[in-house]
């Protein structure tokens, strides 16, 4: 017996006050299970706080309120969350619809926002909709709905969980007088089933269809006509007939498919977004792939050279060419010896060669390569190629002094083509260049020299010149040893020899710059994608702020929101990834082939891509997740 006059709903000097606003003041009110009350007052009567109490979107300021006896101000808010969904359905004036998604998605929001699986959605909808009469429209998108339809599916979303109570706030306001019927027609089938219906309205025509009308002004209530006709279906037959079950699994599920929807309905922004995350993981990939193909094609190369190669100069330099070749002659009678070139570094600063003669342009670009001398044999051991002229002209000095140019040289230089008529300046003389290297083979640094021949350049001081010894694979170690004592058995001191060892000198004539600046402004792109995407994000909270208040209203939990958002973030930014991935990949092949390097790509640059993608798609969603779960569901009615 106690259970049936114990209220379910039992409010104790309740007051409700914004900063100055009483909006409630001291509201004792009790509700019993099956009635149908209308609370009716003029606008700022405080009506609608009073339903934002009653359906726990709302706390006191001060009072007590029951349900079911138990008192709920000590309830925690993912606590509230659970009882709100169990307890109330909302109906709002506005029908407040995600537009584009189907009739039959938009009456599941409630069961879809609490985790609950597709079967249970299924067996509840077709019912539901029926009920309603709207099973015609089940596929139909909400924003194609008449006012009426609208407002119908509203009343199917708020009962769908079988809720105990219906809070129906101004239902009718919107429609026209038939409508209006119509839905008022529904809340009393809904009431006759055992629902409890406790709508708030201006309109004293509708306040009249109610058993009890609750009178509110100023924040009080001035009139009760108290408890009419009590429903009388049995207890056991109200409420839930279904177990509604939150899964983690399904929420998760609708979590993706919110995001993926989002997403979809909007895939020109979708699309910009991802490109602006493929843009920034691309980079990033291409600058991994970059640096790493430079850096195996340095060890390429001195991994070649330990095999094969030995360096060998005299202490203080030789006095003339001559010098250099009688070291040259010695060093080549020695077994495992390919072949022996020459090599010296002349100071560019002092033969400022140009293309010009000097002085005749004011202000001319000084050269950043380098000026070389060299015989033709260096260039062949190093496996050099070279265009038109024989590189034996470098070894004779009968025509006077010639020069090769590196193909880098060339470009810096501003020639064009070798041949009669093209000089490069060289301390103040014209040297004819008679061939370019097309490709510097092993030594990188030809690539950006001007090379003159050993004969073209008496030697006035001393010079450092260097002999490079090719040998057969894997002797170095004993020529080392042999060169010295070979050249100058005297004074074997006197030799200085360097394997590959010693080779750090070696200058790598690789840009490492080229990657670094792509990471650099792939770096950028990243934070302007975040940004951007975070802005873009943010706008979409905002836009869908009724939404996002609904849901919660619904029953969806803020990590739950939240977690929508950043769902939708990663999303973006993963496909982003992918696709930079692919791109900074198909970057390095193609930048590899073009320069004839073999491509290195690690395994893990792919994995990177797309995990930077993953990752800033998240950052990018932390604060619009955030700002999401600030949304205040009490908003609806107070719209
Ligand atoms: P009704 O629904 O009867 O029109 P309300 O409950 O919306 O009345 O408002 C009652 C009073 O409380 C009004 O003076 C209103 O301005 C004030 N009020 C309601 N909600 C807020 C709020 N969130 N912030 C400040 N004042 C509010």
């Amino acid at each position: 017996m106690r259970e049936e006059s114990a209220p379910l709903l039992r409010l104790d000097k309740v007051s409700r006050t914004f900063r100055e606003t009483s909006a409630l003041a001291d509201v004792s009110l009790e509700i019993r299970s099956g009635e149908f009350v209308a609370i009716i007052g003029p606008s700022g009567s405080g009506k609608s706080t009073l339903l934002n109490i009653l359906g726990l979107l709302d706390r006191p300021t001060s009072g007590s309120y029951e349900i079911h006896e138990q008192s709920v101000a000590t309830l925690r808010d993912i606590q509230l969350t659970e009882l709100r969904a169990r307890t109330f359905g909302f109906v709002f004036q506005e029908s407040h619809m995600v537009g584009r998604d189907t009739a039959a998605r938009n009456a599941a929001l409630g069961l879809r926002a609490r985790g609950i699986g597709q079967e249970t959605q299924k067996a509840l909808l077709g019912p539901a909709l029926e009920r309603l009469g709207l099973s015609h429209r089940l596929s139909s998108p909400a924003s194609n709905l008449s006012g009426g339809e609208r407002q119908r599916l509203a009343i199917t979303r708020a009962v769908i969980g079988e809720p105990a109570v219906i809070l129906a706030d101004e239902p009718t306001g919107s429609l026209d007088t038939k409508n209006g019927k119509i839905v008022l027609r529904h809340l009393r089938a809904l009431h006759a089933t055992g629902t409890t219906v406790i709508m708030v309205t201006h309109d004293p025509e509708i306040a009249a269809s109610a058993d009890r009308v609750i009178t509110m002004q100023d924040g009080r209530i001035t009139g009760d006509s108290g408890s009419g006709a009590i429903s009388d279906v049995p207890a056991e037959d109200r409420g839930h007939r279904v177990a509604l079950v939150r899964h983690w699994r399904h929420e998760l599920t609708e979590l993706a498919a919110d995001a993926l929807s989002a997403l979809t309905t909007k895939p020109a922004k979708a699309f910009l977004l991802a490109i602006a995350f493929l843009l920034g993981s691309g980079g990033l990939v291409a600058s991994i792939g970059l640096s790493e193909s430079a850096a195996v094609r340095v060890s390429d190369r001195i991994d070649a050279a330990s095999n094969d190669e030995v360096r060998g100069t005299r202490e203080g330099g030789y006095a003339s060419w001559g010098e250099v070749k009688a070291d040259v002659s010695k060093a080549k009678t020695l077994p495992g010896v390919r072949g022996v070139g020459i090599i010296a570094d002349l100071p560019a600063a002092d033969a400022r060669p140009s293309a010009l003669r000097p002085g005749s342009l004011p202000g001319q670009a000084t050269f950043t390569g380098s000026l070389r001398v060299s015989d033709s044999e260096y260039l062949h051991i190093q496996g050099a190629q070279t265009s038109s002229g024989d590189p034996k002209l470098l070894d004779s000095s009968f025509g006077g002094p010639v020069a090769f140019l590196g193909r880098a040289a060339a470009a810096e230089l501003g020639v064009a083509k070798p041949g009669p008529g093209t000089v490069v300046w060289l301390y103040g003389s014209p040297v004819p260049v008679v061939g370019l290297i097309t490709n510097p083979g092993r030594d990188l640094v030809l690539d950006d020299a001007v090379v003159v021949g050993t004969g073209s350049y008496p030697v006035r001081t001393r010079v450092a010149a260097t002999f490079v010894v090719r040998t057969e694979q894997g002797m170095p170690a004993s020529l080392a040893d042999a060169l010295p004592k070979a050249i100058n058995p005297a004074k074997t001191g006197d030799i200085k020899i360097q394997t590959v060892a010693d080779l750090r000198e070696l200058k790598q004539g690789i840009n490492k710059d080229l990657a670094r600046l792509v990471a650099i402004v792939s770096s950028i792109l990243l934070v302007i994608a975040c940004l951007s995407a975070g802005t873009t994000m943010y706008l979409g909270v905002l836009a869908r702020s009724s939404e996002i208040a609904l849901r919660r209203a619904l029953g969806m939990r803020r990590s739950s929101l939240a977690a929508m958002f950043l769902s939708e973030g990663s999303l973006v930014g993963t496909l982003g990834g992918v696709a930079g991935s692919a791109a900074g990949t198909a970057a390095v092949l193609i930048y590899s082939a073009a320069e004839g390097w073999a491509p290195s790509i690690p395994w893990y640059t792919a994995a990177w891509g797309i995990g930077v993608g993953l990752i800033s798609g998240i950052a990018s969603a932390v604060y619009p997740a955030l700002a999401a779960t600030k949304a205040d569901p009490a908003q609806l009615i107070r719209t």
